[in-house]
């Protein structure tokens, strides 16, 4: 079965010419499909047109604004206990994650002192090692020179030294010698 033009009629904003719309009855009488779309049209439009078909009650208008304006003043409330609610949520995330970056940054500041003081550690023994490892080569090596050495060695720093002093003496700078 054609349902055009009958749908398109059905839709149609302008008004139909009397015997269009004896066709469309017509129609609508042997077609299923377009009776259920012209009553889905009518309900359509009936819920569409009904608050302009139902006139406001006397004073509705103002009893309607006065609801509305005790409305508004519900939801600003409303609203603005959210957004201080919202507000102090924000403020609290924020300053929890300060603390916490805090927080981490004093672990952390903490762990670097203790790295600190383990590097510290670890030079002190090494030094300490050293030392032992010196002295104990320096013990070592006295325990092996035999004295006689160290004694000749003792005496050539002195003579060394006798002779360092003799040559400073010998050749100081002229202001320093008395009676010239
Ligand atoms: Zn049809």
């Amino acid at each position: 079965m054609k349902h055009q033009p009958f749908e398109s009629w059905l839709f149609q904003e302008t008004e139909l010419e009397a015997d269009q719309l004896q066709e469309l009855e017509e129609h609508i009488a042997e077609c299923e499909s377009c009776y259920m779309m012209a009553t889905s049209r009518d309900a359509v439009d009936e819920i569409l047109r009904k608050p302009e078909m139902v006139g406001p009650v006397p004073g509705f208008s103002q009893r309607w604004l006065e609801r509305q304006q005790v409305r508004q003043r519900f939801t600003y409330t409303r609203q603005t206990s959210i957004a201080m609610g919202l507000l102090a949520v924000v403020t609290a995330v924020f300053f929890g994650f300060l603390l916490f970056e805090v927080a981490q940054l004093v672990a952390s500041s903490q762990a670097l002192v203790i790295e600190t003081l383990r590097h510290m550690l670890e030079w002190i023994q090494w030094l300490s090692r050293l030392s032992e490892f010196v002295g104990g080569f320096v013990k070592v090596v006295v325990e092996t020179v035999p004295t006689s050495w160290w004694a000749g060695l003792g005496f050539c720093l002195v003579g060394v030294g006798a002779v360092w002093m003799a040559s400073v003496y010998v050749f100081r700078p002229k202001y320093l010698r008395k009676g010239v």
